[in-house]
């Protein structure tokens, strides 16, 4: 498999073709953003961990049927990945309040939620990736019905996958960010794409209440980089410069 030229880069990853055209490389950066790329930063070896830690994850969550777009880590920063056509629509899961939604709603940050929400959010950074409602995403075409039950059942299994994964290793999954693809060349198939890091979750010790997760960037909490490798050493993924 050769590496060729770049296709794209977002905030955190780069992506490359390779000589297949159903296949890509997800090159992982140190670059950090916050609140829509308004507050910047570098996390050192950040690259390296969410890699690691999201192959992981993926490879979890494949291991339990869950279609993924990884097929394998290729170097510490590196991952293969099936190219797909990404759904403008994140998929935020929420176990506990906190973040965006205890500021929208009032609320304190910490409160466990009877059951997990699911909320969308429309990929559009121009507008800063506004909550939306299901029937946004089925009006304006986003996704077909068939596609977002199929999200939505899938978020589901995953949660409950992720959910009990963290808590045996001591840590709370409070909330995350997914994102499905289209894959290429084989109509009608979704699957899991992006990453599913530090980055995009909030991790909290289950003991503590520490926080492992990018909020120590967003709020200035110090600690980013430890807090990034304790939930890489917890999860056994460990690298050669961490
Ligand atoms: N999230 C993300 N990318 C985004 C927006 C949110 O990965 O563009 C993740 C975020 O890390 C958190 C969860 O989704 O784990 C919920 O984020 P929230 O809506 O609370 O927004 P925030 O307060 O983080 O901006």
């Amino acid at each position: 498999m050769e590496k060729r030229e770049q296709l794209y880069e977002g905030k955190a990853k780069v992506i490359f073709a390779t000589d297949n055209p159903d296949l890509l490389i997800q090159y992982f950066k140190d670059d950090a953003t916050a609140f829509n790329g308004v507050k910047k930063g570098t996390i050192t070896d950040k690259g390296v961990v969410n890699n690691l830690v999201a192959g992981k994850l993926m490879t979890i969550l494949d291991a339990v049927g869950i279609p993924v777009h990884f097929v394998r880590q290729l170097n510490d920063r590196e991952q293969l990945i099936r190219r797909v056509e990404i759904i403008p629509v994140e998929v935020v899961i929420r176990n506990v309040v906190a973040g965006s939604m205890a500021r929208r709603l009032g609320l304190d940050e910490g409160q466990q939620l009877p059951r997990p929400i699911l909320e969308f959010y429309y990929k559009a950074d121009a507008l800063d990736d506004p909550l939306v409602i299901r029937d946004h995403v089925l009006v304006f075409g986003w996704a077909t019905e068939d596609e977002l039950h199929w999200i939505e059942t899938t978020c589901r299994r995953i949660n409950d996958v992720l959910i009990a994964f963290f808590a045996n290793i001591g840590i709370r999954l409070v909330d995350y960010k997914l994102e499905f693809g289209r894959l290429h060349g084989e109509v009608g198939k979704v699957v899991l794409a992006d990453e599913i890091s530090p980055d995009t979750c909030r991790l909290w010790d289950l003991t503590t209440g520490e926080k492992l997760d990018k909020d120590r960037f967003r709020r200035d909490l110090g600690g980013v980089v430890e807090a990034y490798q304790e939930v890489a050493r917890r999860m056994g993924v460990t690298s050669k410069t961490s």
